[in-house]
């Protein structure tokens, strides 16, 4: 490993060379519970490969099929673990407001707890919180070509 990712505490998590449970591993992604939670539920979605931002991530179908997978991964597990929740959101905190430079999907079962805590999840415009889905929207690669 760089110098930079073996610094980096997700890449760290994602080797599983700490103490964090893994809720779910596999070659593209790890889950695990965000160590302040917000919700009732409240995990994070990281892939295995450093990627810093949602900024890093461009049109294409390795990029989007790994965000897809992250989401489906995080939805499995809060339907598992909070089947009775009534709204689940996930998506990313974008720079400057994220607190760990290594991309990571927040997953949340909600009520909010405490419920103040809704604030640091709105979508601010390009600075703020965005939805999973919305983020999915702007990498989709264009139709392929039939041939
Ligand atoms: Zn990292
Ligand atoms: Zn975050």
């Amino acid at each position: 490993m760089s110098g930079a990712t073996s610094r980096c505490i997700f890449c760290q998590i994602a080797q599983n060379s700490t103490s964090t449970t893994l809720l779910h591993h596999d070659d593209k992604v790890v889950a695990f519970q965000d160590i302040r939670p917000a919700a009732f539920r409240h995990y994070l979605i990281i892939p295995v490969e450093h990627i810093p931002t949602t900024k890093d991530l461009q049109r294409r179908d390795e990029d989007y099929s790994l965000v897809n997978h992250m989401l489906d991964v995080g939805k499995t597990l809060l339907h598992r673990d909070a089947p009775q929740s009534k709204q689940y959101r996930f998506g990313f905190h974008q720079p400057p407001f994220n607190s760990v430079d290594h991309l990571h999907l927040h997953c949340l079962a909600l009520p909010f707890t405490p419920r103040w805590k809704h604030i640091k999840y709105l979508p601010l415009g390009p600075i703020g919180f965005v939805e999973a889905e919305s983020l999915l929207e702007k990498i989709k690669p264009s139709q392929p070509v039939m041939s």
